[in-house]
């Protein structure tokens, strides 16, 4: 039986038109060795029926990615009579990248132009004799979803199919071509088959490709030293130059556009602004700092900030006076996000009153009552006030994802980051942090090369996840409340930006240290910017809400037990004041490492619930919260006259006198927070998504980054000065680097 692959780009129809082939006779297994579907089937469409093999969505036959790797040894290896190649004709020039690259083999190749039904909606058209002629195989114009022109490019391949064909290339006139003519001949001669493919891979220096081949490398190598004046750098680049600049000047043609469609595309108008070469990242970070306002700012409209317009309240009634000050305060009117925040507090604050009552008038002894209301109400409350506020900002999130802004935020991240070691197609993973370090850690399996993976995973949670912005928020919050001028917003911002900075540098570290390599291209699919749908965004919200609720009422409340549990009894298990607990001994054991950081030795009495905070921490983030709200009335109960404001940030607030922190010290804690060692969820995830053996190089690293980076933070917001010192070492740090790095790459080997 013939036998046709099915080759193309992600999301140009594929798997429709394969269902279309094939019908019911399709079957899906795994390709060898890899977790990457395989689908087969047989075509009866034809004359004759014919397998279809369906190869995995691909931008180019680089092997930089599983999927790239299986369809070029499958084109390769397994001979298929016939490649249908199917591209997008709405995105034409992209899709045809590929095809420059399939022509190149030594197999028939039929192009389906799939998608002309939109192109007609949109009253453009597709030339396919035009196109057909540039190109030197048969074009058909098809539409998968409506199965319109399927037999016309069945017929086609099985016309196809009993041909032979010889590769052919674009790049035959471009300035590498005598390279390519003279590899080709000698790959020729030596009886290797689709010669013109090796050989134009050759000259890119594909790295399976300069293995397999060494002695035609010396040819390459001769060419590029013969050339050097005339090209400079990179031959892949060069050469992906080479395929695009043929592509728009013979192929797009191929599709003209009506002029409706011209004015249509609103989509690529808005990119020039938002993804343009200078405005792109101070764009994005205006609008991050949009939604950072929309969730945190007490002063929503700056009213407070600039005409000192503030809105206290007293009617007398205090029910009556903490609803109001739900929505406006002295600090003036209230954004979404707080107004949420402040609702929440407000309803855990009855609720806990509620229950509190409740266990009393069930006649529960002391210390019960203490257990409930202390220990597990305190941890849960403290976790859930935050929960409305942090979802509020995942809505946001979701809105820029839903709308297809973040996927140009890879995008300008790349262009602005490629230099120092990052590419774009890293930072999908590393932006899907924001959500949950456990999904973006599994979605680095996307990633080629390796080294990439296990840096991409190192520095995800750096990305400020949602257990995590719960600390920011109370952190941020209690310094804004202690300190005039200090917003609460901006600060949580400049914290999430902190974050992202670090894995930027951190990354750009490695790639001169450790994780030496080449950063793979990046191609990838802009989608159209279109209006979120309510009902995704829901999907997105309820999913987080379930797994906060679970885990506030799972994880949070056995932590909150056993700390509650730690904090009252002494170590001969009576009921003590804190100062006496267990956990007072072992949080001040081990508080002094916390010294550099600002929140140690240095601090009062009760300064060793920040390390033990840190510490159970590293279960659930939102441990770090829970911990402080146990803590607090513990605390409170041996101060005369102490307020913990029961919700709120108010117990935050409380512990920072009580224990006579700075807010320096405690942005250090927060920074320290954000970088040290993920949940136990994460860590176990990022565990499992690094080669073995690798992992403790990670825990070390997060140790290392954690603690360097809180001391460093603490001592510049403490003696402003000491910034001087710190770039000195950096300098130093560099300097060491780039002479090390020289000494290793001369070639004369000294
Ligand atoms: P794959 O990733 O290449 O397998 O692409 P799919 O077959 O999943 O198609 C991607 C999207 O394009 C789906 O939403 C399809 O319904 C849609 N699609 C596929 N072919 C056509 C077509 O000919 N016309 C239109 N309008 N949509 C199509």
């Amino acid at each position: 039986m013939l036998r046709i692959a099915l080759a193309g780009n992600p999301n140009s129809g594929k798997t429709t038109l394969f269902n279309a082939l094939t019908g019911s006779t399709a079957h899906v297994g795994n390709w060898p060795g890899v977790t990457v579907d395989k689908r087969e089937g047989v075509c009866k469409k034809g004359s004759v029926p014919m397998a279809v093999v369906d190869l995995p969505g691909i931008y180019s036959l680089s092997p930089y990615t599983p999927e790239e790797m299986i369809a070029r040894n499958f084109l390769l290896e397994e001979k298929p009579d016939c490649v249908i190649n199917i591209a997008d004709a709405t995105n034409l020039e992209r899709n045809l990248y590929l095809t420059t690259q399939l022509l190149e083999m030594d197999v028939p190749v039929v192009v389906a132009l799939n998608m002309t039904d939109v192109l007609q909606k949109r009253g453009d058209k597709a030339d396919a004799e035009k196109l057909s002629a540039a190109l030197g195989v048969p074009v058909v114009c098809i539409s998968a979803l409506k199965e319109e022109g399927i037999r016309d490019l069945v017929q086609a391949a099985y016309k196809a199919a009993q041909t032979k064909r010889a590769g052919t290339s674009v790049l035959a006139q471009s300035p590498l071509a005598h390279l390519i003519d003279d590899i080709t001949i000698a790959l020729r001669g030596k009886g290797v088959a689709h010669p013109l493919f090796h050989a134009v891979k050759l000259a890119e220096g594909d790295e399976p490709e300069v293995k397999a081949h060494p002695q035609e490398m010396q040819t390459v190598e001769a060419f590029k030293k013969k050339c050097a004046d005339g090209f400079e750098g990179d031959y892949e680049a060069l050469i992906a130059d080479a395929r695009y600049g043929y592509i728009t000047q013979h192929f797009s043609a191929a599709v003209s556009r009506s002029e409706r469609s011209e004015k249509l595309s609103a989509s690529d108008k808005a990119d020039r602004i938002l993804t343009h070469r200078v405005w792109g990242i101070p764009i994005f970070l205006v609008i991050l700092f949009a939604l950072f306002h929309l969730t945190f700012a007490e002063d929503l409209f700056y009213l407070n900030a600039i005409f000192k317009i503030g809105f206290d309240v007293e009617t007398g009634n205090s029910v009556l006076d903490s609803f109001v000050a739900v929505f406006f305060s002295s600090a003036g009117v209230a954004a979404p996000g707080v107004i949420l925040f402040n609702l929440m507090g407000f309803v855990c604050t009855l609720a806990g009153n509620g229950i509190a009552s409740g266990v009393s008038a069930a006649g529960a002894a002391d210390w019960a009552q203490g257990l409930v209301n202390d220990g597990i109400w305190a941890g849960v409350s403290g976790v859930l006030s935050f929960i409305p506020q942090i979802l509020f900002l995942f809505l946001l999130l979701s809105i820029l994802e839903d709308s297809g802004y973040m996927a140009r935020v890879a995008f300008i991240l790349d262009r602005a980051f490629r230099k120092f070691g990052l590419s774009g197609r890293a930072f999908i993973p590393m932006i899907m942090g924001f959500g949950c370090s456990v999904p973006a850690a599994i979605n680095t399996r996307t990633l080629a090369d390796e080294k990439e993976r296990i840096m991409t995973n190192r520095v995800i949670p750096f990305f400020t996840c949602g257990a995590k912005a719960p600390i920011l928020a109370a952190v941020c919050g209690a310094i804004a409340a202690q300190y005039a001028g200090i917003n609460a917003d901006l600060l949580v911002f400049a914290l999430y930006l902190f974050g992202m900075a670090m894995a930027v540098l951190t990354v750009a570290i490695m790639r001169q240290t450790t994780m030496k390599g080449e950063v793979a291209p990046f191609i990838m699919e802009l989608p159209s910017y279109h209006l979120p749908q309510l009902r995704s965004l829901m999907v997105h919200l309820w999913d987080k809400l379930k797994h906060y609720i679970k885990k506030a009422f799972t994880v949070i409340v056995a932590s909150s037990v056993v700390i509650w549990f730690l904090s009252n009894f002494s170590w001969n298990w009576q009921m003590t004041e804190i100062q006496n607990s267990i956990l007072h001994d072992i949080g001040a054991f081990v508080q002094w490492l916390c010294t550099p950081m600002g929140f140690g030795s240095q601090l009062g009495k009760f300064g060793w619930v920040f390390v033990v905070a840190a510490v159970t921490g590293l279960i659930a983030k939102e441990n770090v919260i829970s911990t402080f709200y146990v803590l607090a009335p513990a605390i409170g109960a041996l101060i005369p006259g102490w307020d913990d404001g029961e919700s709120g940030i108010g117990p935050v607030v409380a512990l920072m006198q009580a224990t006579g922190i700075t807010w320096q010290a405690l942005i250090a804690f927060t920074v320290f927070n954000m970088l040290t060692i993920p949940c136990f969820a994460a860590a176990a995830t990022v565990r499992g998504e690094t080669p073995k053996g690798k992992f403790r190089y990670t825990l070390a690293f997060w140790m290392l980054t954690s603690y360097l980076t809180a001391t460093a933070v603490y001592l510049v917001l403490t003696w402003w000065w000491t910034v001087f010192i710190l770039l000195l070492l950096a300098a130093l740090f560099a300097a060491y680097v780039a002479l090390r790095n020289r000494a290793k790459s001369c070639p004369c080997g000294r």
